[in-house]
């Protein structure tokens, strides 16, 4: 029986289920976000994405809006019903973002960060632990033991690409190592096409092979305007290019032994709150405090 991890809000990842994660690579303001948010929760994502404190190769690049960035998830969280994931990369930044985030992630970069996998194995928010560029995939196993010696069990592992040697792509994005993974661990597994590829036309290909190979989950890059976008734009999809490629998996899921997991939003459907009028979609917090 392989795990699965619960973000809380009644969605499961894992088992015989196939989550899609998507959203900007970074919080650039509330419009941005919350144009994106709507649209990949109308197209099927379960769980939004989007990054607040960001990893970036030059000092000179923008460095995400920080807590800023994470109040506006949040808001995006409970307009939209879905569970945030979002990247924390400093130890003394974990509680604040775990008070945002229904999943926390760590990046490549940090997949070896020590005090920082101790750190996120202390709080009880899953953790979506990212293949460092150059790890093997034995280090990846051994970076998610830390997190889950610390008592955090719930732990993902995301395939993102590692360093290759053709710039023909951003990175090799190395789908055996979804079955290598399933054969040595139980934990769900989710492939990055986006930084995989850092070409918005891989994407879709990459993106179906991957849950073919037998993932868990995507994890997909997604802006309005890639043209504009602070970050990663050549990898962004399109809102309506995301919602086609959506809707392709959903199709192939059956016929790789996987059950499409859609938003689970609180109070019904996407639609049927649409329908009842009530357009923004509520918290689990309010709404056990809602009249019924
Ligand atoms: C991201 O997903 O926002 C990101 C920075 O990816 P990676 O850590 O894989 O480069
Ligand atoms: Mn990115």
């Amino acid at each position: 029986m392989r795990k699965t991890v619960s973000l809380g809000n009644g969605l499961t990842i894992g088992g015989d289920g196939f989550v899609v994660m998507a959203g900007p690579c970074a919080v650039e303001s509330r419009e941005q976000l919350l144009t994106v948010a709507e649209a990949v929760a109308a197209a099927g994502a379960a769980v939004l994405r989007g990054g607040a404190f960001k990893p970036r190769t030059s000092p000179k690049s923008f460095q995400g809006l920080g807590e800023a960035g994470l109040r506006l998830l949040s808001d995006a969280s409970n307009l939209t019903g879905l569970p945030v994931v979002t990247e924390v990369m400093d130890p003394r930044d974990v509680e604040l973002v775990a008070a945002h985030a229904a999943m926390l992630q760590v990046g490549s970069r940090n997949m070896q960060n020590f005090p920082l996998l101790r750190e996120v194995g202390r709080q009880r928010k899953p953790v979506l632990l990212k293949r460092g560029a150059a790890a093997t995939l034995d280090e990846l196993l051994l970076a998610a033991d830390y997190i889950r010696n610390e008592g955090n069990g719930d732990v993902l592992l995301c395939e993102r690409g590692v360093r290759g040697f053709d710039p023909s792509t951003r990175y090799l994005l190395d789908l055996a190592a979804v079955p290598v993974l399933r054969s040595r661990c139980d934990l769900p597994i989710i492939v990055d096409p986006s930084h995989g590829t850092g070409a918005a036309h891989l994407v879709a290909p990459m993106a179906k092979a991957a849950m073919l190979a037998g993932a868990d989950g995507l994890l997909i890059e997604v802006h309005a305007n890639p043209e504009q976008a602070l970050c990663d734009g050549k990898q962004a999809l399109r809102p309506e290019e995301f919602a086609a490629l959506a809707a392709e998996l959903r199709h192939l899921a059956p016929h790789s032994g996987r059950r499409w997991i859609g938003p689970v939003p609180v109070g019904g459907t996407l639609n049927e709150v649409r329908a009842a009028g009530r357009g923004v979609l509520v918290s689990p917090q309010q709404s056990s405090e809602e009249p019924s």
